[in-house]
């Protein structure tokens, strides 16, 4: 039987065939596509300004930067994401302070946010983990009552929703990423949604090396900027992909339906795994992530998957106990609940392109494999 990978994107040959247009077009790199590109988000996004970048992890640095976050400045997120979402705190100057997540959600709990605040704090980024929005009128109260810039790090919610409103379509800075593993992609790269009172030519210069171009052929750098735009090769991928993502979220959420059905069959509701929230309304159910019952080996238990042929990947552990955060002072201990579920979560296969029978082979080799387990 084929290996089956936790995650596999789905490109079909329109998308392939305008990939080959654009290398033959002579011009490969931003034009025209990342233009039709970002008025596409655009129109996902309820109107507001997109931008498209070269990752979700460039749109996180410029959102901050657009905010004026910088040196002496505190930002709160969680410990329990992806590390570029910490890491472009540090990339600014400004200082991570990190808030444990609720247990249930996995992402950061709203009751602790507001201890956690100071006079420094400038801003918060909520990580929408596997695809569960965090509670986006809860959030802005929040926010609203501290005056806090908000960058939403939708990383891996784009397709989900906020009671019925699309994640994008409102509130304050919102990143997306395309890496090949997120729900859409275009291989690599990410965008931007604006605040309406954003200054979008800075964001364009942040985006390119500071240059302002004058008509007389003329250029001037009057900021920093990084080198973070996309290809139109890559856009020329997301604009087909766009095309699926009804059918891709709907598809994800179909075969999260099937786990949640499987595993509460007797023999597997034994097995002692933790599900995420059965969430059908708001979730683009980027991941599906059980955490194993506490003991269990995940390493040895991702090596019985995959002598089984299939995949099992970590997203994530909590990032306060990698070195460079422990050397900031970061202690095990700190964020029970991030530590906890980070030790134990496993990513299961999901991607629009499985077939239910494949849902099916997983919970097989997963009663197996837990059963085989010491
Ligand atoms: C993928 C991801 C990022 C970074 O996106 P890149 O496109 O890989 O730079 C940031 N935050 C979260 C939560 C992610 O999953």
């Amino acid at each position: 039987m084929d290996f089956l990978p936790f995650t596999r994107p789905s490109i079909d040959e329109d998308t392939i065939a305008g990939v080959v247009e654009v290398l033959r077009s002579g011009w490969i790199t931003s034009g025209p596509k990342v233009q039709a590109f970002e008025a596409a988000l655009s129109e996902i996004c309820g109107g507001r300004t997109v931008r498209a970048f070269n990752s979700g992890t460039a749109t996180l640095e410029v959102a901050l930067r657009l905010a004026g976050v910088g040196p002496g400045d505190e930002v709160v997120t969680t410990p329990l994401t992806w590390v570029a979402t910490a890491n472009v705190i540090l990339e600014v100057g400004a200082t991570p302070v990190l808030t444990d997540i609720d247990p249930i959600t996995r992402n950061i709990d709203l009751d602790r946010l507001e201890a956690a605040l100071t006079p420094r704090t400038r801003a918060v980024i909520p990580v929408d983990l596997a695809g569960l929005p965090v509670d986006r009128d809860r959030l802005y109260a929040i926010a609203r009552t501290h005056r806090l810039r908000v960058v939403e790090d939708a990383a891996q919610s784009f397709g989900a929703a906020w009671n019925g409103q699309a994640i994008g379509s409102t509130g304050d800075f919102v990143s997306f990423s395309f890496h090949a593993n997120k729900n859409l992609t275009t291989i690599e790269g990410g965008a931007l949604v604006l605040p309406a009172d954003v200054d979008v030519a800075l964001c364009e210069r942040l985006r390119l090396q500071g240059v302002r171009r004058f008509p007389d052929g003329g250029m001037d750098v009057d900021v920093l900027g990084g080198k973070f735009n996309l290809t139109d090769v890559a856009a020329a991928v997301g604009l087909g992909q766009l095309k699926h993502l009804d059918a891709f979220t709907a598809r994800r959420r179909q075969l999260a339906r099937r786990y949640f059905e499987r595993l509460a069959e007797p023999d597997c509701a034994a097995l002692g795994l933790e599900l995420p929230p059965a969430d059908f309304a708001n979730s683009n159910w980027h991941m599906f992530q059980p955490l194993l019952p506490k003991g269990t080996d995940r390493g040895a238990f991702i090596a019985a998957m995959k002598a089984q042929g299939i995949g099992v990947g970590v997203h994530y552990p909590a990032l306060h106990l990698f070195s460079l955060y422990r050397n900031l002072g970061f202690k095990p201990g700190q964020f029970p609940h991030a530590e906890d579920v980070g030790a134990r979560t496993v990513t299961l296969p999901l991607f629009p392109a499985m077939s239910d029978g494949d849902v099916d082979r997983v919970v097989v080799a997963l009663g197996k494999s837990l059963a085989e387990l010491p």
